[in-house]
C-alpha cells in the first residue's frame, strides 16, 4: 500500500496511471505508461468482435500492463492468426487484445477516466455498417491505415 501511495505522489505529471474495468467491475487493470495508436476500426469482424459500430481500442506495452483484480474470470477467444480478445466471464465486456498470449492493447471502452489519448485514425470505413452515420472531420481510411500495427 505504500509502494502505491508512494508512486502516487512521486508520478511525474507526464506520466499516467492508467486504470481500466469492466462493467461489473470484477476485472480491472493497470498501465504504468501510455496508450499509444489509438484506432478505430469499423470492419465486419471488429463490429462483432466490439458488439458495437467499430472498435475502439490503444496499443499497450506488455510490460507495462497488469491485472489488478479478477484474471480468474477472464475468458479468451483467440481467431486463426494468433490474435484474440480476453474478457469478463461475468459481464462480457472485452478488456484486452492478446496476440500469440502476450497483452496488443486495451478497449479504450474499459478505460476508466481520461487516459490522455484521442483516436487518431478510423480504419476500414470502407465496410462500415449501413446504419452507422460518421461524423465530420474524423482522420478516416477506406481500408487500413498507414500503421498497421
Ligand atoms: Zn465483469
Ligand atoms: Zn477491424
Amino acid at each position: 500500500m505504500y509502494g502505491l501511495y508512494n508512486k502516487l505522489l512521486c508520478t511525474k505529471e507526464s506520466e499516467v496511471l492508467i486504470t481500466g474495468e469492466c462493467f461489473c467491475g470484477k476485472v480491472s487493470y493497470q498501465v504504468d505508461g501510455r496508450l499509444r495508436d489509438a484506432r478505430s476500426c469499423h470492419c465486419s469482424r471488429c463490429r462483432k468482435a466490439f458488439s458495437s459500430q467499430a472498435s475502439a481500442y490503444a496499443l499497450v506495452e506488455s510490460s507495462e500492463f497488469s491485472w489488478l483484480s479478477g484474471e480468474e474470470l477472464l475468458t479468451s477467444y483467440v481467431g486463426s492468426h494468433g490474435f484474440g480478445l480476453r474478457f469478463c466471464s461475468k459481464c462480457g465486456s472485452t478488456l484486452c487484445g492478446i496476440f500469440n498470449g502476450v497483452i496488443h492493447g486495451v478497449t479504450l471502452g474499459c478505460v476508466n477516466g481520461d487516459p490522455e489519448i484521442e483516436i487518431g485514425m478510423h480504419i476500414f470505413v470502407g465496410s462500415k455498417a449501413a446504419w452507422e452515420v460518421l461524423p465530420d472531420g474524423m482522420t478516416q481510411y477506406h481500408e487500413q491505415g498507414p500503421n498497421n500495427a
